[in-house]
């Protein structure tokens, strides 16, 4: 056979492979009751007086791969937007530093050139004095207006989308800090190789809009799944990336900590949270806590402020931006943050909608939303073990929603003045929680201007003792695409027919932008 034939037959049994999945739903867990709970709370360390909200872009674009904005636009307008830390997350592509081209993947720069109708797109980077200016907060905003905190933007290093987004290549993830993915297109489905390989090289891992690849059919089809459990399958297998890459491991010094559950405007990611809550069912019992993210995707002008994080860090004017970075690091690992949007299309399992205040699938106009910096945001959390409440202080918000094992159990409206600071509680052992307890409680705090998410705490019974009682493991079944046979084999195949093909190095060299030698090297040095 020929070989062409041979390779286009295989990859259209890949894609059939790809696309078989077994439909099966999460059985009704176990609830949990007890006169005594531990709560384990992700802010106990956070000093409420004192720490510093800094707001964080995770995942954003520019023209070095399918975003329109030049890094030295991108950066100035996060600036505008009060932002102190940015994550560049080109597809493909390592950020080097706003102040360096990236390396260039010419491939996916011929697309971008088509796509833009021929014009030419030059990369423009920062200058060395406009780097240090952004990095120390002496630039100035657009407008002259005043930064809320005056320490300049952390430029989050080695930021990456690991993909080419191409139509075959959907797996959507981002690293930061570690040199993986530069070039790589990424195989359908194979969230696990990246994960992996970026964990062992030290990088942070966020899963992305997830909703659109369990939801293959992209733009329609979310909307039909509102408030429906995400196949079992899937949970099972991003469940097994959080198992198998954990923060603190020994095998490996990065991890894979979270998940996006709310990214662009909502439209792909409105059933996030519950494959989420999905999620935290498999990998709490088994001691693994991923941390839910929220981030704009942005592409151009108008996204940039769709959503963000807000990360609880101590005063860090006196630190450099590498000693900013590894402050964050441990922020994201550890939780000390929380996921704000503008946007929420979701509805809950019991039904009900996330956030009432705006109407499905409306998008605020960019001029408005830019200047919108009034969403909903703790400000205090207290959690007390004797009597088993969590209380928590917010501002901008009028309600909250608690959710244990992807059910709602409690809503509050709060009846305090417009622009004053609300306090909610919840008392595990309260009468009339729905739906029970199980594994973890966390809360989202809605108002005018959106949705904030907590991090999840989780929830055990105490013994006699006061010690908690672990969970039970869950078995958590390895999923892969495709099976083991074909994985070897195409691994095989790969190895004997691309590794050591003159064409497929001039391919990479010229297409991809890397050079192969010194990567096959490199690879060679790992083994
Ligand atoms: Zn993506
Ligand atoms: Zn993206």
């Amino acid at each position: 056979m020929e070989m062409k034939k041979f390779i286009s037959m295989l990859i259209s049994l890949l894609m059939i492979l790809t696309a078989v999945q077994i439909p099966s739903y999460a059985a009704e867990n176990q609830k949990l009751n007890a006169n005594d709970y531990i709560i384990t709370n992700p802010y106990e360390n956070v000093d409420w007086e004192t720490v510093k909200a800094y707001k964080a872009q995770f995942h954003c674009h520019t023209n070095a791969s399918d975003g329109y904005l030049t890094i030295k636009e991108a950066v100035q307008l996060y600036y505008d937007l009060d932002y102190d830390i940015v994550a560049i997350t080109d597809h493909g592509t390592n950020n080097l530093g706003w102040n360096k081209v990236p390396e260039n993947i010419p491939l996916m720069r011929a697309v971008k050139k088509e796509r833009s109708g021929g014009a030419y797109n030059p990369i423009i980077p920062l200058s060395e004095e406009e780097y240090a200016a952004y990095l120390n907060g002496t630039a100035s905003t657009s407008d002259g207006s005043i930064r809320t905190n005056d320490d300049g933007l952390v430029d989050v290093a080695m930021g990456n989308e690991l993909n080419m987004a191409t139509p075959f290549a959907d797996c959507h993830l981002t690293h930061y800090w570690c040199d993986y993915g530069q070039g790589l297109a990424g195989v359908y489905g194979d969230y696990e190789t990246p994960s992996r390989e970026s964990s062992k090289q030290g990088g942070v891992v966020m899963l992305s809009h997830v909703g659109e690849y369990v939801y293959t059919n992209k733009d329609t089809t979310s909307r039909y799944h509102v408030g429906q459990p995400v196949e079992d399958y899937y949970a099972n297998k991003f469940a097994r990336i959080f198992l198998d890459n954990p923060v603190g491991s020994s095998k490996q010094p990065g991890s894979v900590c979270g998940m996006g559950i709310n990214s662009s405007e909502d439209e792909h990611t409105r059933c996030d949270r519950i494959l989420y809550d999905q999620i935290l069912a498999k990998t709490i019992p088994n001691g693994v806590v991923p941390w839910g993210f929220t981030f704009s995707d942005s592409h151009n002008v108008s996204s940039m402020n769709n959503a963000y994080c807000m990360m609880l860090i101590p005063d860090w004017h006196e630190l450099d931006n590498a000693q900013r970075n590894e402050k964050l690091r441990s922020c994201m690992e550890n939780g000390e943050f929380f996921a704000v949007s503008h946007y929420s299309n979701g509805v809950e399992l019991d039904g009900e909608r996330e956030f009432t205040a705006i109407e499905p699938d409306t998008s605020w106009p960019p001029e408005q939303l830019a200047k919108m910096n009034d969403t909903p945001m703790v400000t205090g959390i207290v959690v007390d073990e004797e009597t088993d409440t969590i209380t928590v202080e917010a501002e901008n918000a009028d309600r909250i929603v608690w959710v244990s094992d992807g059910n709602v159990i409690k809503r509050e409206v709060s009846d305090a003045g417009d622009g004053e600071e609300c306090t909610f509680t919840l008392s595990l052992h309260e009468d009339g929680l729905k739906n029970g307890l199980n594994y973890y409680v966390r809360f989202y705090v809605t108002g005018p201007q959106g949705i904030c998410y907590s991090q999840p705490m989780v929830i055990r019974a105490a013994d006699e003792n006061g010690d908690p009682i672990d969970y039970a493991p869950v078995d958590v079944p390895k999923t892969h695409d495709l099976p083991a046979f074909l994985r070897g084999f195409v691994t095989v195949l790969d190895w004997l027919i691309f590794k050591w093909s003159p064409v497929i190095w001039i391919f990479k060299y010229f297409a991809l932008g890397y050079n192969p030698i010194e990567r096959l090297f490199n690879d060679l040095m790992i083994f």
